[in-house]
Protein backbone atom coordinates (compact mmCIF):
# COMPACT_ATOMS: atom_id res chain seq x y z
CA UNK A 1 0.00 0.00 0.00
CA UNK A 2 1.75 3.02 -1.05
CA UNK A 3 0.80 5.53 1.45
CA UNK A 4 3.32 7.93 3.50
CA UNK A 5 2.90 10.06 6.46
CA UNK A 6 2.17 14.04 5.60
CA UNK A 7 2.88 17.09 8.14
CA UNK A 8 0.12 18.88 8.06
CA UNK A 9 2.41 22.07 9.63
CA UNK A 10 5.18 21.89 7.51
CA UNK A 11 4.24 19.77 4.22
CA UNK A 12 7.14 16.87 5.05
CA UNK A 13 6.42 13.34 4.05
CA UNK A 14 7.87 10.27 5.86
CA UNK A 15 7.84 6.53 4.42
CA UNK A 16 4.51 5.10 6.48
CA UNK A 17 6.60 1.96 7.22
CA UNK A 18 8.85 3.29 9.68
CA UNK A 19 7.91 3.78 13.40
CA UNK A 20 7.76 7.73 13.63
CA UNK A 21 5.65 9.06 15.81
CA UNK A 22 5.83 13.24 14.91
CA UNK A 23 7.88 15.28 12.51
CA UNK A 24 10.34 16.65 12.66
CA UNK A 25 9.05 20.37 13.29
CA UNK A 26 6.77 18.64 16.05
CA UNK A 27 3.79 18.58 14.85
CA UNK A 28 1.64 15.09 14.70
CA UNK A 29 1.62 13.31 11.54
CA UNK A 30 -1.55 12.34 9.10
CA UNK A 31 -1.66 9.74 6.16
CA UNK A 32 -2.00 10.69 2.91
CA UNK A 33 -4.49 7.86 2.52
CA UNK A 34 -7.97 8.45 0.49
CA UNK A 35 -9.32 5.23 -0.34
CA UNK A 36 -12.92 4.51 -2.04
CA UNK A 37 -15.45 2.09 -0.79
CA UNK A 38 -16.91 0.23 -2.97
CA UNK A 39 -20.03 -1.33 -1.44
CA UNK A 40 -20.26 -4.67 -3.63
CA UNK A 41 -16.88 -5.57 -1.94
CA UNK A 42 -17.76 -5.64 1.49
CA UNK A 43 -16.93 -9.01 3.07
CA UNK A 44 -20.14 -10.67 5.25
CA UNK A 45 -18.18 -10.14 8.65
CA UNK A 46 -20.31 -8.42 11.44
CA UNK A 47 -17.10 -6.51 12.45
CA UNK A 48 -15.06 -3.37 11.70
CA UNK A 49 -13.28 -5.25 9.30
CA UNK A 50 -16.08 -5.55 6.86
CA UNK A 51 -14.76 -1.71 5.89
CA UNK A 52 -10.84 -3.74 5.38
CA UNK A 53 -11.23 -2.27 2.10
CA UNK A 54 -10.65 1.60 3.30
CA UNK A 55 -8.35 0.27 6.35
CA UNK A 56 -4.61 1.34 5.60
CA UNK A 57 -2.94 -1.67 6.40
CA UNK A 58 -0.30 -3.48 4.21
CA UNK A 59 -0.68 -6.84 5.70
CA UNK A 60 -4.22 -8.15 6.69
CA UNK A 61 -2.36 -11.42 8.16
CA UNK A 62 -1.13 -9.09 10.77
CA UNK A 63 -4.04 -8.02 11.77
CA UNK A 64 -4.91 -8.17 16.20
CA UNK A 65 -8.63 -8.33 16.48
CA UNK A 66 -11.15 -9.69 19.06
CA UNK A 67 -14.54 -9.08 16.29
CA UNK A 68 -14.52 -5.65 17.58
CA UNK A 69 -17.33 -3.14 15.88
CA UNK A 70 -20.68 -3.37 14.43
CA UNK A 71 -22.00 -1.98 17.80
CA UNK A 72 -26.34 -1.45 17.69
CA UNK A 73 -27.88 1.63 17.43
CA UNK A 74 -30.47 1.84 20.10
CA UNK A 75 -33.53 4.10 20.19
CA UNK A 76 -32.99 6.55 23.69
CA UNK A 77 -34.57 9.55 24.51
CA UNK A 78 -33.23 12.60 26.98
CA UNK A 79 -34.80 15.30 27.98
CA UNK A 80 -37.73 15.19 25.23
CA UNK A 81 -35.03 14.76 22.71
CA UNK A 82 -35.20 11.39 20.51
CA UNK A 83 -31.85 9.75 19.54
CA UNK A 84 -29.87 6.63 18.83
CA UNK A 85 -27.33 5.78 20.53
CA UNK A 86 -24.62 4.02 18.86
CA UNK A 87 -23.42 1.34 21.60
CA UNK A 88 -19.73 1.50 21.78
CA UNK A 89 -19.23 0.84 25.15
CA UNK A 90 -19.94 -2.78 24.18
CA UNK A 91 -16.54 -2.80 22.72
CA UNK A 92 -14.69 -5.80 23.94
CA UNK A 93 -12.48 -3.50 26.27
CA UNK A 94 -15.21 -1.99 27.40
CA UNK A 95 -15.33 1.78 24.82
CA UNK A 96 -15.01 2.87 21.61
CA UNK A 97 -11.00 3.08 21.80
CA UNK A 98 -11.12 -0.30 20.30
CA UNK A 99 -11.77 0.86 17.04
CA UNK A 100 -8.59 2.52 17.22
CA UNK A 101 -6.09 0.36 19.23
CA UNK A 102 -7.24 -2.87 16.50
CA UNK A 103 -5.70 -0.43 13.70
CA UNK A 104 -3.01 0.77 15.39
CA UNK A 105 -1.55 -2.38 17.09
CA UNK A 106 -2.21 -3.90 13.72
CA UNK A 107 0.35 -1.45 12.45
CA UNK A 108 2.54 -2.02 15.28
CA UNK A 109 2.84 -5.56 14.49
CA UNK A 110 3.04 -5.37 10.89
CA UNK A 111 6.51 -3.03 11.73
CA UNK A 112 7.77 -5.56 13.74
CA UNK A 113 7.42 -3.73 16.96
CA UNK A 114 8.30 -5.52 19.90
CA UNK A 115 7.67 -2.99 23.01
CA UNK A 116 5.41 0.10 22.63
CA UNK A 117 4.54 3.38 25.06
CA UNK A 118 0.92 5.25 25.05
CA UNK A 119 -0.76 7.77 27.72
CA UNK A 120 -4.09 8.01 28.31
CA UNK A 121 -6.69 9.15 31.11
CA UNK A 122 -7.95 5.23 31.20
CA UNK A 123 -10.26 4.07 28.26
CA UNK A 124 -7.43 4.31 25.42
CA UNK A 125 -4.64 2.69 28.07
CA UNK A 126 -7.35 -0.11 28.47
CA UNK A 127 -7.44 -0.64 24.82
CA UNK A 128 -3.55 -0.67 23.78
CA UNK A 129 -3.59 -3.18 26.64
CA UNK A 130 -5.74 -5.36 25.38
CA UNK A 131 -4.56 -5.36 21.51
CA UNK A 132 -1.15 -5.51 23.21
CA UNK A 133 -1.75 -8.50 25.00
CA UNK A 134 -3.20 -10.26 22.04
CA UNK A 135 -0.61 -9.12 19.76
CA UNK A 136 2.37 -10.53 22.37
CA UNK A 137 3.68 -6.68 22.48
CA UNK A 138 4.68 -5.13 25.50
CA UNK A 139 2.90 -2.05 26.76
CA UNK A 140 3.80 0.20 28.64
CA UNK A 141 1.33 2.63 30.09
CA UNK A 142 1.28 5.93 31.49
CA UNK A 143 -1.98 7.23 33.13
CA UNK A 144 -2.71 9.90 35.60
CA UNK A 145 -2.75 8.78 39.17
CA UNK A 146 -6.43 9.49 41.08
CA UNK A 147 -8.27 7.95 37.74
CA UNK A 148 -10.58 5.48 37.78
CA UNK A 149 -9.43 2.20 39.51
CA UNK A 150 -11.61 0.59 37.16
CA UNK A 151 -9.10 1.32 34.44
CA UNK A 152 -6.36 1.11 36.31
CA UNK A 153 -6.82 -2.54 37.49
CA UNK A 154 -7.61 -3.19 34.07
CA UNK A 155 -4.40 -2.17 31.96
CA UNK A 156 -2.66 -4.26 34.78
CA UNK A 157 -4.82 -7.65 34.33
CA UNK A 158 -4.08 -7.54 30.34
CA UNK A 159 -0.11 -7.57 31.91
CA UNK A 160 0.73 -4.23 30.80
CA UNK A 161 3.32 -2.36 32.71
CA UNK A 162 1.39 0.83 34.51
CA UNK A 163 3.34 3.85 35.25
CA UNK A 164 0.88 6.22 37.46
CA UNK A 165 1.88 9.87 37.25
CA UNK A 166 1.31 12.84 39.28
CA UNK A 167 0.22 15.68 38.10
CA UNK A 168 -2.41 16.72 34.69
CA UNK A 169 -2.55 14.65 31.21
CA UNK A 170 0.49 17.19 30.25
CA UNK A 171 2.83 15.67 32.55
CA UNK A 172 1.87 12.49 31.85
CA UNK A 173 2.34 12.82 28.74
CA UNK A 174 5.39 14.16 28.94
CA UNK A 175 6.56 11.03 30.94
CA UNK A 176 5.60 8.81 28.32
CA UNK A 177 7.31 10.76 25.54
CA UNK A 178 10.43 9.94 28.02
CA UNK A 179 9.67 6.74 28.41
CA UNK A 180 9.26 5.94 24.78
CA UNK A 181 13.02 7.19 24.12
CA UNK A 182 13.34 3.35 24.56
CA UNK A 183 10.69 1.70 22.36
CA UNK A 184 7.85 3.47 20.39
CA UNK A 185 5.15 6.07 21.60
CA UNK A 186 1.93 4.62 20.01
CA UNK A 187 -0.20 7.52 21.29
CA UNK A 188 -3.84 7.54 20.41
CA UNK A 189 -3.59 11.49 20.76
CA UNK A 190 -0.84 11.30 17.65
CA UNK A 191 -1.40 8.38 15.58
CA UNK A 192 -3.19 8.80 12.58
CA UNK A 193 -3.97 5.17 12.46
CA UNK A 194 -5.89 5.38 15.38
CA UNK A 195 -8.16 7.83 13.22
CA UNK A 196 -8.65 5.49 10.71
CA UNK A 197 -9.63 3.12 13.32
CA UNK A 198 -12.42 4.86 14.83
CA UNK A 199 -13.61 6.55 11.66
CA UNK A 200 -15.42 2.97 11.26
CA UNK A 201 -18.00 4.04 13.51
CA UNK A 202 -19.25 6.57 11.01
CA UNK A 203 -19.09 3.95 8.25
CA UNK A 204 -21.31 1.70 10.17
CA UNK A 205 -24.21 4.28 11.21
CA UNK A 206 -24.60 4.94 7.21
CA UNK A 207 -24.46 1.10 6.57
CA UNK A 208 -26.87 1.17 9.48
CA UNK A 209 -29.24 3.84 8.12
CA UNK A 210 -29.31 2.52 4.76
CA UNK A 211 -26.41 4.32 3.72
CA UNK A 212 -27.32 7.98 5.10
CA UNK A 213 -25.68 10.01 7.51
CA UNK A 214 -28.01 11.13 10.38
CA UNK A 215 -28.61 14.66 11.08
CA UNK A 216 -26.55 15.26 14.28
CA UNK A 217 -23.75 13.18 16.06
CA UNK A 218 -23.19 14.20 19.55
CA UNK A 219 -20.20 13.02 21.19
CA UNK A 220 -17.62 13.64 23.83
CA UNK A 221 -14.73 14.87 22.74
CA UNK A 222 -11.47 14.67 24.98
CA UNK A 223 -7.74 14.58 22.21
CA UNK A 224 -10.37 14.38 19.36
CA UNK A 225 -9.59 10.41 18.68
CA UNK A 226 -13.45 9.37 17.80
CA UNK A 227 -14.50 13.23 16.34
CA UNK A 228 -11.16 13.47 14.24
CA UNK A 229 -11.92 9.85 12.95
CA UNK A 230 -15.55 10.17 12.04
CA UNK A 231 -14.48 13.74 9.59
CA UNK A 232 -12.01 11.16 8.19
CA UNK A 233 -14.65 8.87 7.72
CA UNK A 234 -17.73 11.21 6.03
CA UNK A 235 -14.72 13.04 4.08
CA UNK A 236 -13.79 9.72 2.91
CA UNK A 237 -17.62 8.54 1.94
CA UNK A 238 -18.20 12.22 0.74
CA UNK A 239 -15.86 12.08 -2.00
CA UNK A 240 -16.23 8.76 -2.91
CA UNK A 241 -20.16 9.72 -3.54
CA UNK A 242 -21.90 7.70 -0.98
CA UNK A 243 -23.05 10.18 0.77
CA UNK A 244 -24.03 13.83 0.00
CA UNK A 245 -23.95 15.54 3.34
CA UNK A 246 -22.26 15.59 6.83
CA UNK A 247 -23.95 15.22 9.53
CA UNK A 248 -23.45 18.42 12.32
CA UNK A 249 -20.70 17.17 14.57
CA UNK A 250 -21.13 18.04 18.15
CA UNK A 251 -18.57 18.35 20.25
CA UNK A 252 -19.44 18.18 23.92
CA UNK A 253 -16.80 19.19 26.87
CA UNK A 254 -17.33 19.63 30.43
CA UNK A 255 -17.44 23.45 31.38
CA UNK A 256 -14.72 22.60 33.41
CA UNK A 257 -12.63 21.54 31.00
CA UNK A 258 -13.09 23.30 27.48
CA UNK A 259 -10.17 24.28 25.32
CA UNK A 260 -12.34 23.90 22.26
CA UNK A 261 -15.36 26.35 22.89
CA UNK A 262 -12.49 28.63 24.85
CA UNK A 263 -9.88 28.35 21.39
CA UNK A 264 -13.23 28.96 19.18
CA UNK A 265 -14.01 31.74 21.15
CA UNK A 266 -10.45 33.48 21.75
CA UNK A 267 -9.40 32.52 25.24
CA UNK A 268 -6.81 30.91 26.86
CA UNK A 269 -7.88 27.55 28.56
CA UNK A 270 -6.05 27.82 32.40
CA UNK A 271 -4.45 23.93 33.03
CA UNK A 272 -5.11 22.58 36.33
CA UNK A 273 -3.22 20.01 38.60
CA UNK A 274 -5.75 17.66 38.52
CA UNK A 275 -8.71 16.38 36.75
CA UNK A 276 -11.06 19.45 36.65
CA UNK A 277 -14.71 16.89 36.32
CA UNK A 278 -15.90 13.67 36.79
CA UNK A 279 -15.90 12.99 32.86
CA UNK A 280 -12.45 12.44 33.11
CA UNK A 281 -12.24 11.10 29.67
CA UNK A 282 -12.53 14.42 27.97
CA UNK A 283 -10.53 16.65 30.59
CA UNK A 284 -7.51 17.10 28.33
CA UNK A 285 -6.70 20.95 28.77
CA UNK A 286 -4.24 21.13 25.36
CA UNK A 287 -5.53 18.40 22.75
CA UNK A 288 -2.29 17.82 20.20
CA UNK A 289 -4.70 18.48 17.55
CA UNK A 290 -6.90 20.78 19.11
CA UNK A 291 -7.18 22.73 15.44
CA UNK A 292 -7.82 19.81 13.45
CA UNK A 293 -10.92 19.64 16.00
CA UNK A 294 -12.12 22.75 15.61
CA UNK A 295 -12.09 22.79 12.01
CA UNK A 296 -13.83 19.15 11.73
CA UNK A 297 -16.45 21.08 13.95
CA UNK A 298 -17.24 24.41 11.84
CA UNK A 299 -16.88 22.54 8.34
CA UNK A 300 -20.04 20.30 9.13
CA UNK A 301 -21.78 23.58 10.55
CA UNK A 302 -21.78 21.56 14.10
CA UNK A 303 -20.84 23.19 17.22
CA UNK A 304 -19.06 23.28 20.68
CA UNK A 305 -20.96 21.98 23.99
CA UNK A 306 -20.16 22.61 27.61
CA UNK A 307 -21.94 20.64 30.39
CA UNK A 308 -21.76 20.67 34.15
CA UNK A 309 -21.35 17.43 36.37
CA UNK A 310 -24.49 17.69 37.89
CA UNK A 311 -25.96 17.61 34.62
CA UNK A 312 -23.35 14.42 33.57
CA UNK A 313 -25.34 12.62 36.59
CA UNK A 314 -28.19 13.14 35.69
CA UNK A 315 -27.51 12.15 32.29
CA UNK A 316 -25.72 8.60 33.33
CA UNK A 317 -28.82 8.31 36.05
CA UNK A 318 -31.62 8.34 33.08
CA UNK A 319 -29.70 6.60 30.44
CA UNK A 320 -29.10 4.02 33.00
CA UNK A 321 -33.37 3.60 34.21
CA UNK A 322 -33.22 2.78 29.95
CA UNK A 323 -31.10 0.00 30.15
CA UNK A 324 -27.65 1.68 29.44
CA UNK A 325 -25.01 2.08 31.94
CA UNK A 326 -22.20 4.54 30.26
CA UNK A 327 -19.49 6.30 32.37
CA UNK A 328 -19.96 9.90 33.37
CA UNK A 329 -17.82 10.90 29.90
CA UNK A 330 -20.12 9.38 27.56
CA UNK A 331 -23.04 10.91 29.56
CA UNK A 332 -21.67 14.22 29.20
CA UNK A 333 -22.64 13.86 25.32
CA UNK A 334 -26.57 12.75 26.46
CA UNK A 335 -26.23 15.47 28.87
CA UNK A 336 -26.20 17.88 26.44
CA UNK A 337 -29.11 16.98 24.78
CA UNK A 338 -31.22 19.07 27.45
CA UNK A 339 -29.81 22.33 25.49
CA UNK A 340 -31.44 21.05 22.09
CA UNK A 341 -34.85 19.96 23.11
CA UNK A 342 -36.90 22.43 20.78
CA UNK A 343 -34.14 23.22 18.78
CA UNK A 344 -33.83 19.76 17.06
CA UNK A 345 -37.01 18.94 14.87
CA UNK A 346 -39.03 15.78 15.71
CA UNK A 347 -38.15 14.84 12.10
CA UNK A 348 -34.04 15.19 12.28
CA UNK A 349 -31.88 11.87 12.88
CA UNK A 350 -29.91 12.52 16.12
CA UNK A 351 -27.22 9.66 16.86
CA UNK A 352 -24.95 10.38 20.37
CA UNK A 353 -21.80 8.49 20.79
CA UNK A 354 -22.06 6.11 24.24
CA UNK A 355 -18.25 5.49 24.25
CA UNK A 356 -17.14 4.19 27.97
CA UNK A 357 -18.81 1.18 30.03
CA UNK A 358 -20.04 2.74 32.94
CA UNK A 359 -18.50 -0.51 35.03
CA UNK A 360 -15.16 1.44 34.57
CA UNK A 361 -16.15 4.28 36.54
CA UNK A 362 -17.32 2.64 40.16
CA UNK A 363 -15.31 4.97 41.87
CA UNK A 364 -18.07 7.77 40.99
CA UNK A 365 -20.85 5.87 42.18
CA UNK A 366 -21.25 7.48 45.65
CA UNK A 367 -21.60 10.67 43.60
CA UNK A 368 -24.08 8.55 41.34
CA UNK A 369 -26.34 7.50 44.17
CA UNK A 370 -25.94 10.46 46.30
CA UNK A 371 -27.72 11.90 42.88
CA UNK A 372 -30.20 9.70 42.91
CA UNK A 373 -31.21 9.96 46.23
CA UNK A 374 -31.87 13.55 45.93
ZN1 LIG B 1 6.35 19.27 10.08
Amino acid sequence: MDCQFICPSCGARYAADIPVWRCECGSYLDLEYMPVLDRARLNDQKTLWRYAQVLPLENTREVVSYGEGYTPLLPMEYCGVRFLGKMDFLMPSGSFKDRGATLMISKCRELGLKEIVEDSSGNSACAVAAYCARAGIRANIYMPAGNSAGKTVQVKAYGATLHLIEGNRIDCANAAIEGATRSYYAAHAWNPYFLHGTKTVIYEIAEQLGWEVPDYFFMPVGSGSQILGVFLGLTEMKRAGIIDRMPRLMAVQSNKCAPLKDYAEGRETPVSAHNPSIAEGIAIHRPVRLKQIVHAVRETGGDFVTVDDAQILNAMKEAALQGVFIEPTSAAAVASLEQYNGIINKNEKVVVSLTGNGLKAWNHFHLYNGHLST
